[in-house]
């Protein structure tokens, strides 16, 4: 009997896997940690461009695919360069989306987007299952679960994000850099009461907060939200619309230490953010004095290195997305290259006939044209990130144990 693939992770990268999978008759059983799909603040709004699409295309099935696109909010073009008092910055050409966002690219709520992959993968995932550790054995891999329960598998893939269990044990001496720069997101309800105080130029298109002569400002980035098929789409429910935020500054800047900043509750992260820019202008300031502060968290920028170092390939065990490539979020490509690594994988898997074709060169392949591709994303987003963000050279960043 062939055994499942065992995906660890229901974030977007394994439930994209996991949908390429059931498209292809492959078996497969998806574990997630958390108790459910909404269980954290997770609903930052993310960019879906050419090589996401292309994953997408071929992952989900021709019916998924137009449900992905109606959950989509619009894409914005360009906003406003302002300073934190409101004052116009001298334009650089316009400040907008990386390039290239525009044409093929999609904006997505991250939760209404994982809600929207995760259809009809209710028989296939297991929420409430964190991953502690696998063994390897000749012809099996078996998972071992904090509450005690295991599974065995024919692959185990370590979908598991930034922490990931699967990569610590796999690949034991990796080693990630912190940025040092730490992002609060949020979202503020555009509700009429925050849209009157809210300047009508700061409704449209993608906007920047920055001071040039003042380091210790946070870079803001914001954005309004608006769902085109909010009333035609029921399932998943779509957002009203928000204004989208992120605010971006360094460790150094924050009233917090380093290890406090890894566990800060939203509430926390929300109040935060409204001590960083109390001194702004009024419509700004309305930004985050009137947002959802269940909704804030604040995130550290980690990153892989920019050349990933080989690894010798396993045939039972293998990696996907921020599990492996971990990139600033400043280049929008991080989960594009998630879903890229994806449909790559389950691509493999089809061509080697069955799962139980799938040996140490397919794994040994799929992973060489993950860092090949990866490298090149981590590099534009550090770029992405020095440019505009504030981002140190990675010399000057602290390589650290993810
Ligand atoms: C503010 C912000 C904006 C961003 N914007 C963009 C953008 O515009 N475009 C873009 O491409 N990328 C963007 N990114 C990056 C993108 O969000 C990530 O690269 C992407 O979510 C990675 O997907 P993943 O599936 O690899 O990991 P994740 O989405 O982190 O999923 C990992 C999953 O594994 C689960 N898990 C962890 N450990 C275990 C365990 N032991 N057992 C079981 N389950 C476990 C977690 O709970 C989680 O659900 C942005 C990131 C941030 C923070």
């Amino acid at each position: 009997m062939t055994l499942p693939v065992l995906i660890i992770g229901a974030g977007l990268g394994g439930v994209c896997l996991a949908q390429a999978l059931k498209k292809n008759n492959i078996p497969f059983r998806l574990f997630e940690q958390d108790e459910k799909s909404t269980f954290r603040a997770q609903g930052y709004r993310l960019r879906v461009t050419k090589h996401g699409v292309d994953a997408l295309k071929e992952a989900l099935t021709p019916e998924l695919f137009t449900l992905f696109e109606k959950t989509c909010a619009d894409t914005p073009t360009i906003g406003v360069r302002i300073k934190p008092d409101g004052t116009h910055l001298p334009s650089t050409g316009g400040f907008g989306p990386p390039p290239g966002v525009h044409s093929k690219s999609y904006t997505v709520d991250r939760s209404t987007f994982r809600e929207a992959l995760l259809t009809g993968l209710e028989e296939h995932v297991f929420f409430g299952k964190s991953l502690k550790q696998y063994t390897i054995h000749s012809e099996k891999v078996t998972a071992f679960f904090a509450d005690g329960s295991t599974e065995d598998g024919s692959l185990l893939i370590g979908a598991d994000g930034v922490r990931s269990m699967v990569r610590k044990q796999y690949l034991p001496s990796f080693q990630g850099i912190d940025t040092g720069t730490r992002i609060i997101f949020g979202k503020t309800p555009s509700t009429p009461d925050f849209l009157a105080k809210l300047k009508e130029e700061y409704r449209h298109g993608m906007s920047l907060v920055l001071d040039p002569e003042d380091a210790s400002q946070p870079f803001v980035l914001f954005e309004s939200i608006n769902f085109p098929y909010a009333e035609e789409i029921t399932e998943p429910q779509l957002p009203d619309p928000y204004m989208y935020w992120v605010l971006c500054t360094q460790i150094s800047q924050l009233p917090i230490t380093r290890e406090k900043s890894w566990h800060i509750s939203s509430q926390e992260s929300a109040n935060l953010s409204r001590e960083l820019t109390r001194s702004w202008s009024p419509s700004l300031r309305a930004i985050f004095e009137m947002q959802n502060s269940s909704q804030s968290a604040i995130r550290s920028i980690l990153s892989a290195m920019p050349e990933i170092a080989p690894w010798e390939p396993s045939s039972r065990v293998t990696l996907l997305g921020d599990a492996i490539h971990v990139m600033p979020p400043t280049g929008a490509m991080g989960a594009n290259t998630a879903l890229r690594d994806a449909a790559d994988l389950a691509r493999r898997i089809s061509l080697a006939g069955s799962v139980d074709g799938v040996d140490k060169a397919v794994i040994g392949d799929y992973e060489a044209s993950l860092r090949d591709f990866a490298n090149t994303a981590i590099e534009q987003s550090w770029q992405g990130g020095m440019k505009s963000f504030g981002l140190k050279p990675v010399e000057q960043c602290e390589m650290i144990a993810l």
